[in-house]
Order: C-alpha cells, then sequence, then structure tokens
C-alpha cells in the first residue's frame, strides 16, 4: 500500500513541505514545495501557505494535496523576528548655510568664492571685490548668461552662480568666462546676499574636494579652530556630491544633534543590565552578550527605543492574540548603520548622512499556538496533523543529508527574520539557539543606507550582482568583466546601474555609484549575517575557543546568497572550520531542510526504512 507523508516547515517568510511516497515500509521517493508563508508565523493565517506548498509538492508527485495521509508539523514554538531602526544624530542648520545637494548637471567646474549678489544688483557692483551671482527663476539663461558676460567686460569679478532652474549647462555654454554653477537649488530665496560663498563643482563623475573636507572650508573661510568644529556636519553632509555650496552667515549655525535616544534594558534571569543606545551598537551587543539567558528586552519609556520596543511586543501580542505582557523579546541584535536624511533648515533638500542604529528583535510565542494551528489545519483538510520533533534537531537531521556531513554538526538556518543554530553532539544530543537578525534586516539596512525606502527594490540588490550599461552594446559586471550584445540595449538603460536578475534586468534608479551600492550590500551582509554567525558559534562553544568546531553547515533562504558562502568561509578558516551551503537531499541546495527533517524524523520514529 502506498502513502503519502508529508513535513511542514512554517517560516517566517517561507513555507516549505517535504513530501515523501511510502511502499512497504520504505520511502521510495521525496518532492519539495514551496511557498510564501501566509500571515504571521503561528497563526491560523498560515493554513492559506500550507496549502499552497502542499499542492506545490504533489502536483511534482503527479497526486492531489488531498491524498496525503499524514502531515508533520514543527514542535517548536514559532519564532519571530522584527526590527527597526533608530536615528541618533540629527543635523540642524539654524540659519541657510549650506547647498550641498546634487545637481543632476552643474555646469563648469572648479571652485569660485565670493560675496553673494542678485544677478540683477551686478550693475550697482563693485569691482575690486570678488562675486558669486544669484539667479532667481525670473531670469532666463539667456538673461543671466548675457548680464554675466557684460558686467565680466565692465571688469566685475564674478567667480560663481547659484541658479534655481535646471540651466546650469545652459549658462555656461555661453559665458565668455567658465566659472562654476550650481543649480536646481529650490530655496533660491532664502539665499542670503552680501555673504562670503565658495560654489564647488566637480567634474563629471568625480566628487568636490575642497568643501567635503572641513579643512578645506577653514581654509575658504579662514576659519578659527572653534569654527571648524561647527563646521564639521557640514562638510560630512556635502561628501560624495558633485557639486556644492557653503555661505558663511554672521550668526547661521550648524549643529549635529544627539537624539535623546533612551536606554535598552536587557534582563537576564538574575540581573538587569543597561546600554545607552547612542552609544551606539557594539555597547549594545556587548551587553547582551554578557547576559547569560535573556528573560526580555525594554526600552526607558519616553524614548524612541522604548516606543520602538514596546511597538514590537503589541503587534506581536496583536498578531498571536496574546496579552503583551506574555510576549517576551529574547535575543536582540544592533547594527550601527548611517543613513541619508534630510537636515532641518536646508535649501535644496540637501541631505546628511545621520548615524543610526538599526534593531532586530526575537519574540518566541507560545507553543499553544503550534497546537492551535494543527486543529484549525486538521479541519480544514481532514487529515491527522502530528506535531514533532525536537526543537531545532530537525535542521540538523535535513542537514544530514548533504553528502560528506556527520555528527558533530552545527547548522545555521539563516531565515528571514532569526537565524536559528543547532549543535549535534556525537551522541545525537542537540543544542538549539535562536537569534535575532537575518535576511530581512540585511534587506533593511540596504534600503535604509540608501535611501532607497522600497523594501522589494533593496531584497533585489541584495540577492543579484550589478551591472553598469556603459553603452548601447555593452555592459561591465560588477566584477569588471564585461559582456557584449548583438542587439541594442534599450537606450533607457544607456548609463544606469542594473540588478541582473536571472529573469532580466532592473535598473536602480539612484544617483549612488555602482561600487557604492556594492559596498552597502556586502557590509549590511558583514554587520547582520557574519557577525551573527560568529555570534552564534560562541553562545553554543563550550569553550568560548571556536576552533572546536569542525562542521559549520548553512540552510535557509539567506544561504542561498550568492556571495554570502565566500564571505563566511573567510570568516570561519582563520578558526579552522570547514563551512559550507548544505546540499539537502543531495538536491535542494540550503533550502528545505527542516521540512525534511521532519519527514525523516517521522520516518524513523515509525520504523520505515529511509
Ligand atoms: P524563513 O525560514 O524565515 O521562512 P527562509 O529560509 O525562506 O525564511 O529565508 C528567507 C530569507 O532568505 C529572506 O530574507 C530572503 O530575502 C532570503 N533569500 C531568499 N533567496 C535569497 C537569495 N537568492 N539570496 C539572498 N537571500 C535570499
Ligand atoms: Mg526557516
Amino acid at each position: 500500500m502506498i502513502r503519502y507523508v508529508a513535513g511542514v516547515d512554517i517560516g517566517n517568510a517561507t513555507t516549505e513541505t517535504a513530501l515523501g511516497m511510502l511502499e512497504n515500509g520504505n520511502l521510495i521517493r521525496c518532492e519539495s514545495g514551496i511557498a510564501p508563508t501566509a500571515g504571521v508565523k503561528g497563526t491560523k493565517d498560515n493554513i492559506l501557505g500550507i496549502i499552497q506548498s502542499l499542492k506545490d509538492a504533489a502536483s511534482k508527485m503527479g497526486i492531489d494535496y488531498k491524498a496525503l495521509d499524514l502531515i508533520r508539523i514543527n514542535e517548536a514554538t514559532p519564532v519571530i523576528g522584527d526590527f527597526a531602526m533608530e536615528t541618533i544624530t540629527e543635523t540642524i542648520i539654524t540659519e541657510s548655510t549650506l547647498i550641498g545637494h546634487n545637481p543632476d548637471t552643474p555646469g563648469g567646474m572648479g571652485l569660485g568664492t565670493g560675496k553673494t549678489i542678485l544677478i540683477g544688483d551686478l550693475a550697482q557692483a563693485g569691482t575690486d571685490e570678488k562675486y558669486i551671482v544669484v539667479v532667481p527663476e525670473d531670469v532666463d539663461f539667456l538673461d543671466a548668461a548675457r548680464l554675466i558676460n557684460e558686467n565680466a567686460e565692465h571688469g566685475i569679478q564674478i567667480e560663481g552662480a547659484i541658479l534655481k532652474k535646471d540651466d546650469g549647462v545652459l549658462v555656461n555654454n555661453r559665458l565668455k568666462r567658465k566659472i562654476p554653477i550650481v543649480d536646481e537649488v529650490e530655496m533660491i530665496g532664502r539665499v542670503p546676499l552680501g555673504m562670503p560663498c565658495a560654489v564647488e563643482v566637480a567634474a563629471p563623475g568625480g566628487c568636490i574636494d575642497l568643501l567635503a573636507n572641513p579643512y578645506g572650508i577653514a581654509t575658504v573661510f579662514a576659519l578659527n579652530t572653534k569654527e571648524t568644529r561647527q563646521i564639521v556636519p557640514i562638510a560630512k553632509a556635502l561628501i560624495g556630491n558633485r557639486s556644492a555650496v557653503v555661505i558663511k552667515t554672521p550668526s547661521g549655525e550648524i549643529r549635529e544633534r544627539r537624539i535623546p535616544a533612551g536606554e535598552i534594558l536587557i534582563h537576564g534571569e538574575h540581573k538587569t543590565y543597561r546600554a545607552a543606545v547612542d552609544r551606539g551598537a557594539q555597547e549594545i551587543m556587548a551587553v547582551v552578550g554578557k547576559t547569560s539567558e535573556i528573560r526580555d528586552v525594554t526600552g526607558t519609556t519616553g524614548t524612541n527605543v522604548g516606543g520602538m520596543l514596546e511597538k514590537v511586543r503589541l503587534e506581536m501580542a496583536a498578531l498571536t492574540e496574546q496579552d503583551s505582557k506574555d510576549v517576551f523579546i529574547r535575543d536582540l541584535m544592533a547594527v550601527d548603520t548611517i543613513v541619508p536624511k534630510e537636515v532641518q533648515g536646508n535649501l535644496a533638500n540637501e541631505f546628511a548622512m545621520e548615524k543610526a542604529v538599526g534593531i532586530a528583535a526575537m519574540v518566541k510565542t507560545h507553543k499553544l499556538h503550534m497546537e492551535r494551528l494543527a486543529r484549525a489545519l486538521s479541519e480544514e483538510l481532514g487529515l491527522p496533523i502530528d506535531i514533532g520533533g525536537v526543537e531545532g534537531s530537525m535542521a540538523v537531521r535535513g542537514a544530514l543529508t548533504t553528502p560528506g556531513t556527520d555528527k558533530p554538526l552545527l547548522v545555521l538556518d539563516i531565515g528571514a527574520g532569526s537565524t536559528d543554530v543547532c549543535l549535534m553532539e556525537e551522541d545525537g544530543r542537540t543544542k538549539p539557539i535562536h537569534l535575532a537578525g537575518a535576511g530581512n534586516m540585511v534587506t533593511m539596512l540596504i534600503s535604509a543606507e540608501l535611501g532607497l525606502d522600497n523594501f522589494r527594490l533593496a531584497e533585489d540588490i541584495k540577492k543579484y550582482p550589478l551591472a553598469k550599461v556603459e553603452s548601447l552594446y555593452h555592459i561591465r559586471h560588477e566584477d569588471g568583466s564585461v559582456q557584449f550584445f548583438e542587439e541594442a540595449i534599450d537606450s533607457k538603460l544607456y548609463g544606469r546601474t542594473i540588478i541582473v536578475k536571472p529573469e532580466g534586468w532592473k535598473a536602480i534608479k539612484t544617483k549612488k555609484s555602482l561600487e557604492k551600492i556594492r559596498q552597502v550590500r556586502r557590509e549590511a551582509k558583514e554587520k547582520v549575517l557574519i557577525q551573527n554567525i560568529l555570534r552564534a558559534l560562541k553562545t553554543v562553544s563550550l569553550t568560548g575557543n571556536l576552533n572546536e568546531f569542525e562542521h559549520v553547515v548553512l540552510v535557509g533562504g539567506s544561504s542561498l546568497d550568492f556571495e554570502l558562502g565566500n564571505m563566511v568561509t573567510d570568516a570561519l578558516s582563520y578558526y579552522g572550520i570547514i563551512s559550507g551551503k548544505a546540499n539537502i537531499r543531495k538536491t535542494e541546495g540550503p533550502r528545505n531542510a527542516v521540512a525534511t527533517g521532519l519527514l525523516l524524523s517521522y520516518l524513523e520514529e515509525n520504523g520505515y526504512g529511509i
């Protein structure tokens, strides 16, 4: 008689199935199914995704999913991860002094310094001073160029220009003597007049040099030490720009302010530890590291971080139908990051890179939920649902189907919300732990640091390599290799950075360079995934010495990452550890480990041959 049994792993992001065909007490065939998880893990909403995942596997097997005899789901308390971002510095300009935006097409090149003057007032200007002309909206580029040329002929020294409209190149083309021109300055009416000013424009593809350097600004405006300290945030806000304007006003002030960010309170078994959020991630993680068993995490009430952690708790409580008093944050991961934020009091939507801390929190919900879900699923499908498997060991059991692996084995399941770690000793004993922070946090960091505010685009940036369309017939991949095409590439993509997805290219709308995007992407993986892997090893290690591990196998969706394997090898080979992606059932790569483990554990417990 043929029986069909499925192991189903409901993750934060993905619901995976391992469907076995059993005949005469033996497993004779196995197929995988995959579907996005519907709703929050551990809730009845999951049923939709479970059915989809079952259907996927059943169709490969050539059967109806209703023909199944039994389903085994994880008994483990579901782990839910969430994340948030906390900005801890803020740049404020109390009087208009800075225009640091990046117009697409500034005019001219080089540095110009002088007093700001309205273009209409040039006739009254003296010849013994240098000027930067301010061109409002109602003066068109022909008039602007004519006025600059005429006045220059009369001996007025015009060293640069600031334009409201996007006319920088048009004006520059008509000038007899070229000057740097910054255009697209939104709030031109707020540019203070009669004040010392510097305009800098870099060559195409280059970055400004003097105005992005505090000492450069100090040189231009003859600043003293105290004043130089004050303009550091300006210089910082201008780094990486092709053009910039800085104006020195007598009472103008630019400050980098630290936002009172509050404290994180980590409640251990006996003691509560505190970490100030504005001291950065390292301090927070040091405290997390020294708390042997985290019972809960809270933040000081009335601060941003306090509100954020409570929000996580309330959301989890609502979604899992629990009282928020019963929801405990069992792990926390913090990473330092810098995010572009609009400068308060800016003239042209300038952004400053502000310091921020990204925080991932992990909540373990109640075991009762899996039982409730199992009952609902059983009613829906009219099938017996079995809850089984010791927490953590399912992933190991699945991972052990990878050729070349053996106990003792450390398995890292890097999913969307959490990194689940399980060490299986030679005698089969297991030691599972769950850490906050995984794929979702990487995506969040990429989105925030590049100022994308777009999770799906950030997911694509995370998953696939980049390339630059250098001509209509060739692209240069991020590794430097060049690929030619017989047919012309869509001209809209010319000069753009693209994501090379298997199903086609996707252009990234940003002024950031390919190198910058790549660097942000790799750093995000380093900060979250590599750090978490090292944290995992330190946590399960008996001796605190990472050399004790021999085999480390990666499973879970984030292990599919195209560059993570090499990054992990780099980080772990230092300790003499062999590491790599799993190849579940010799065919599935790092996918399906837990589902496969669930199926195999059922078969073993019930005396089937594998
Ligand atoms: P869970 O067990 O939490 O449901 P998964 O094991 O399905 O999660 O992993 C989901 C995570 O894997 C997501 O963060 C997703 O972005 C990431 N992921 C999926 N495919 C890739 C890929 N090709 N490269 C990098 N990350 C990936
Ligand atoms: Mg998973």
